[in-house]
């Protein structure tokens, strides 16, 4: 295992176990195997653990796994508070106490914001005391290092990374979201301020391996490296300094084994000009299948109606290359559900967008067409209900 600094010069493995999709039995989570898996990963050096208060058991049986194998003050865990849920200084503490219980701890060493999305939410969360209440956390110790894990777009991952002194945030981030959400360049701005990133989704949820085109597999053979797909889209995070954790969301003993051996060989700056030859490659079969040719520059932004030209488009893509439920899933993550609505559907008509795209967009026509397949009747319902619970005024909500 290899490992890199966080800010305070403590060493992380650069591979982290991801415990959203531990080894399952039936509805719940089969323990005894998740808890095989988890100790392989933690004897061959892994010392990050991920989880979040929504992913279903996943505290629970991680803190029941380190409780009972007396590792607990072997590794560092890392928990997320469901901040879209909070209303209230009272809630923060409410959930905060159940993680606790529920990972039989008395402390979390990495505490995160939950999936903001955009700068509003970091702003609600303010306005409830989070910055008084992360302070008490930090004296007492029961949380070390806060930080937030994002799903939005550029610009507002690099205002909320310049507005509170964290000390690491969790970005999504794979060789095919390389200018999509807070992407390269959010990469690089936390790295620039000493913030440690750690990397979530870096096999886009195993669509990187296991919905690879014809054209890309045989590109990955031709290219004479014996590297699985997975392989390939660990090393090309491993070799950016700037990625301090990546996180493997592993469920088999193989897995685990071969994302042990990558994160004990790969380096960074280690790829070669013919490997990201490769991987151009790679990424040109999986986008001929795309509705639009957006390269995520955003010269067009920001638009003045707030339309998240670039991540609307994005999410239009991803229903052709991957499939319309994943597309529809990531629009309401990425668009639908942040607090400043970001729909085509604001837009005017300015044409101002058209007037930078290098790539020669028709924008205003194809928003239009982007917004039909990605918010057909059901689902727009379903995220005006959704909206309208999250961002209700002033509610307490739990
Ligand atoms: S044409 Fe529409 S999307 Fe483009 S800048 Fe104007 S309002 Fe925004
Ligand atoms: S300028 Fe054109 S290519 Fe660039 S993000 Fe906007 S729509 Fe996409």
């Amino acid at each position: 295992m290899q490992y890199r600094k966080d800010r305070q010069g403590n060493d992380l493995s650069i591979l982290g176990y991801g415990c959203m999709r531990l080894s399952k039995k039936g509805a719940g989570i089969d323990i005894d195997k998740a808890e095989q898996e988890l100790l392989a990963a933690f004897r061959a050096g892994v010392n990050y653990f991920d989880t979040a208060y929504i992913y279903p058991g996943s505290e629970a049986a991680l803190g029941e796994i380190l409780e009972r194998n007396h590792i607990r003050d072997k590794v560092n865990l890392a928990t997320k508070l469901p901040q879209y849920l909070i209303g209230s200084r009272a809630a923060l503490d409410r959930y905060f106490d159940e993680e606790l219980a529920r990972l039989r701890t008395d402390h979390v060493d990495y505490y995160l914001m939950h999936h903001l999305t955009d700068v509003a939410m970091w702003e609600k969360l303010k306005k409830v005391g989070i910055l008084d209440w992360i302070g008490e956390k930090k004296r007492s110790g029961a949380i070390r290092f806060i930080g937030f894990s994002y799903h939005g777009n550029t610009d507002n991952f690099l205002r909320i990374l310049d507005d509170y002194d964290w000390d690491f945030c969790q970005i999504q981030y794979n060789y095919l979201d390389e200018v999509s959400q807070a992407g390269r360049a959010g990469l690089q701005a936390a790295a620039a301020k000493g913030i440690p990133v750690v990397i979530m989704e870096p096999l886009r949820g195993g669509k990187l391996v296991n919905m690879l085109p014809e054209g890309a597999r045989a590109a990955m053979a031709e290219s004479g490296r014996a590297w699985s797909p997975a392989e390939w889209g660990l090393r090309w995070l491993y070799n950016q300094p700037e990625v301090t954790v990546v996180l493997s969301g592993m469920n088999s003993l193989e897995m685990v084994e071969a994302n042990c051996r990558t994160a004990s060989e790969a380096g960074a700056n280690s790829l070669t000009p013919a490997d990201f030859e490769t991987l151009e490659k790679v990424k040109r079969a999986i986008r001929e299948k795309e509705r639009v040719g957006c390269t995520g520059c955003r010269y067009c932004m920001p638009c003045p109606k707030g339309v998240d030209i670039p991540g609307i488009f994005r999410c239009w893509n991803t229903m052709y290359t991957e499939s319309k439920s994943a597309g529809r899933f990531q629009f309401a993550q990425t668009v639908g559900l942040t607090r400043q609505p970001a729909f085509a559907s604001q837009c005017i008509r300015c044409g101002k967008c058209e007037q930078h795209c290098p790539q020669s967009i028709p924008i205003r026509d194809k928003l239009q067409e982007a917004d039909r397949a990605l918010r057909p009747l059901p689902y727009k319902l379903g995220i005006s209900a959704v909206r309208a619970f999250m961002f209700r005024k002033g509610a307490e909500k739990r």
